[in-house]
């Protein structure tokens, strides 16, 4: 299927790869013009100038882009595009209630809108792997998923539009407990004085192991923290969450605990770091 992509981010360059080399990747956007340019020049990409164009072209327009106001932005520059019956797919994590305002708005075209975040960091990105959790029509979903398919390893309907955004939460939250658990730990280890690549082996090994441990474990210990996954954006994600979470009465504390420990980061300038920066805190 002729598929647009808007937002060449850190996820988004890889997921586009991935399209391209299944035959759908048609065209690309992206708010700084040399990104664009750049992967068109490798894929064969046409790189539109403007979301508009871009939406003017395509029967199926994937979006990537980093919060709430700028996914509600982008959709309104691609109704003014967009065809009816066209397919609108929003990989970013924001609202299930962004969610479903980009889904009012796109029906007022006739076209489709399906909330689709995904999980499994730049590398999933990259490789293809991502799990995707997607909320909207099933059927909307069934005549997408061979795009779908290019980008992911796994994909799951949710429920109506929204309803992947509300499991991407529950992934957030999941990970600010295992950041916590992780970065907790491995500071431990260095004030053990063990040697910190053997203890990331053997434990990635054994019942704690995780995605996180194996992906980050030994960056962090060398004081590495290259995204990966910004800091600002789980900040963002974590806000969402407890948004949620106090709409049906309950309270999250290791998300609130990471909100204020990602707080203290942002303000000593290490938003743009890797979600594996909060060990700076825990070595303190
Ligand atoms: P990123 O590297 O910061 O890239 C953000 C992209 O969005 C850039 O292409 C940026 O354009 C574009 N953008 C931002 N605001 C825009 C606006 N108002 N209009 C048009 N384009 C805009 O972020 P990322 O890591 O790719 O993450 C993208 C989304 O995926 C976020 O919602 C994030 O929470 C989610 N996510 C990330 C990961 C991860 O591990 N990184 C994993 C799962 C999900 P410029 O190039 O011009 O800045």
């Amino acid at each position: 299927m002729k598929t647009g992509f808007i937002g060449l981010g850190a996820m988004g360059l890889g997921m586009t790869r991935n399209l391209a080399k299944a035959g759908h990747l048609a065209a690309v956007y992206n708010r700084t013009v040399e990104k664009a340019a750049a992967l068109a020049a490798e894929t064969g990409a046409e790189a539109c100038g403007s979301i508009e164009q871009l939406a003017g072209n395509a029967e199926v327009i994937m979006i990537c882009v980093s919060a709430d106001q700028d996914v509600l932005d982008v959709v309104d520059a691609v109704c003014i595009g967009v065809k009816p019956g066209t397919v609108v797919v929003d990989m970013s994590t924001v609202s299930g209630e962004t969610a479903r305002i980009a889904a009012a708005k796109l029906a007022e075209k006739q076209a489709e809108f399906l909330d689709a975040p995904v999980s499994g960091g730049v590398e999933g990105a990259r490789n293809g792997t991502l799990a995707m959790m997607v909320g909207g029509d099933a059927g909307v979903l069934e005549r997408v998923r061979p795009v779908l398919t290019a980008m992911t390893a796994r994909i799951e309907h949710m429920g109506g539009v929204g309803a992947g955004q509300a499991c991407k939460a529950v992934n957030q939250i999941m990970c600010a407990g295992i950041n916590q658990a992780v970065t907790e730990a491995l500071a431990f280890a260095a004030a053990q004085q063990l040697p910190l690549d053997k203890v990331v082996d053997v434990i990635a090994g054994g019942a704690a192991g995780n995605w996180f441990l194996q992906h980050r474990g030994k960056t962090m210990t060398n004081n590495q923290y290259a995204p990966g996954f910004k800091l600002a954006l789980h900040h963002k994600d974590l806000l969402i969450a407890e948004r949620m979470a106090a709409q049906v009465g309950l309270t999250c504390p290791l998300t609130a605990a990471t909100l204020a420990d990602y707080a203290k980061l942002m303000a000593q300038g290490y938003g743009d770091e890797d979600i594996s920066a909060l060990y700076r805190l825990k070595q303190q």
